[in-house]
């Protein structure tokens, strides 16, 4: 977190009151609340009414998701097309895996290029094949795993041509490429405190002025009623702080963390020459802080574990089902083949990353991968048989 952050977070835990309360106690920190709430706004090119604040960025996703889904069924019950990216974080994902399991949506999964971007022709295509049966449609801002930057203005304008609103996860993009949501024509975004120096815990849902949602959570109608629970007044504090600060130094912070970036791919590609970078390989396509390869002949959790024995903490992205690491979801929608995406890697860097980081990545980076090499001779040989 970042310290202006984790000041105004401490001095807010001492203090009582909840933001719902009519008494002394409650209007000051009611006070608080709408501070924060114009201190995101102002960061993100929003008005204070856009921002429903939730805790953190799942919980705003599945409020866009479902809230929306449901809100446009019920004006029509036609609507039950959901358009997406395949690249979505989990939790869009798993939120329209459950909308199509339970709720009777039937998700159009968008294709995307080797480099993780979505093809704008097939989302012209899937709207233009019976418009009035799209509910919503949701492309992330920019990639979790890989960094690719979406065409959002693209998906917007493609969407809006048919009437059907948009959602856009900018958790990632926030604080690393200039994000706006007024003049995006986003109809909801979602972003999360501490993606960008603000606590755990912290997010919200910018959603314009009389967009129909549904409500996930139910309860006391806080936030335009739809999303319910006692306001976190301390972590909303931080959130706005940090959420003020991230965007008032992003372009000179993207800069130096971009720099170190370059130079962290240019050292892992010195040491392991067979390394093959991922996403965008064009930096106004990716995200600055982002970094991410696939090293043949290798397990990336095995890597993993091998680099943070030296000092080195990374992702590799995939996801563990039933004790066997599964290949990232977005790599397999890249279509690269599951036996190279097991071989992923994902560094990410931050404003307070230095070159003395990078350089003992640089340094780790050639012993781990001959080592993960030699432990995974057997294993890749038998995989290799077997495809
Ligand atoms: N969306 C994206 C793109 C993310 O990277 C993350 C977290 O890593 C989330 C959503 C979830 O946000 P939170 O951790 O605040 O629930």
């Amino acid at each position: 977190m970042l310290p202006e952050a984790v000041a105004a977070m401490t001095e807010e835990l001492s203090l009582t009151g909840n933001a719902s309360s009519l008494h002394t106690s409650g209007r000051r920190a009611r006070r608080v609340v709408e501070e924060a709430r114009e201190r995101v706004a102002a960061a993100l090119g929003a008005g204070p009414s856009d921002v429903i604040f939730t805790a953190g960025g799942t919980e705003a996703d599945n409020l866009a998701v479902k809230g929306l889904f449901w809100a446009r069924r019920a004006q029509d019950r036609r609507r039950v097309r959901i358009i997406a990216s395949p690249v979505e974080h989990h939790a869009v994902l798993d939120a329209l895996d459950w909308l199509a399991e339970h709720e009777g949506a039937v998700v159009d999964w968008l294709p995307v290029d080797a480099v993780g971007r979505i093809d704008v022709d097939a989302l012209h295509a899937a709207l233009a094949r019976d418009p009035e049966s799209v509910a919503l449609v949701t492309v992330m801002w920019a990639n979790n795993e890989v960094g690719t930057v979406q065409p959002v203005a693209e998906v917007v304008a493609a969407a809006h041509e048919h009437g059907v609103p948009v959602h856009s996860d900018a958790v990632q993009a926030v604080g690393q490429v200039a994000v706006e949501f007024g003049p995006s024509g986003l109809d909801c975004m979602t972003v999360s405190g501490h993606k960008l120096g603000g606590p755990v815990g912290a997010g919200a849902l910018l959603a314009r002025r009389g967009l129909d949602l549904v409500p996930v959570l139910h309860g006391g109608s806080q936030e335009r009623g739809v999303r319910s629970g006692t306001l976190d007044v301390a972590a909303l504090r931080a959130f706005g702080v940090a959420a003020e600060i991230a965007v008032r130094d992003r372009a000179e912070v993207a800069a130096t963390v971009g720099a170190l970036r370059d130079e962290l791919v240019r050292l892992i590609t010195a040491a392991v020459p067979d390394v093959v970078l991922r996403g965008d390989p064009d930096p106004a396509g990716r995200l600055p802080f982002n970094a991410h390869v696939t090293i043949p002949g290798c397990e990336g959790d095995s890597l993993l574990y091998l680099l943070d024995a030296r000092g080195v903490e990374c992702s590799t992205g995939s996801a563990c089902q039933a004790g066997v690491p599964q290949p990232s979801h977005v790599l397999l929608a890249m279509g690269i083949p599951e036996a190279v995406a097991r071989g992923a890697l994902r560094f990410s860097l931050g404003r307070t990353s230095t070159r003395a980081d990078v350089e003992a990545v640089g340094t780790a980076i050639g012993p781990a991968v001959e080592r993960a090499r030699r432990a995974g001779v057997g294993a890749f040989a038998t995989e290799a048989v077997r495809s």
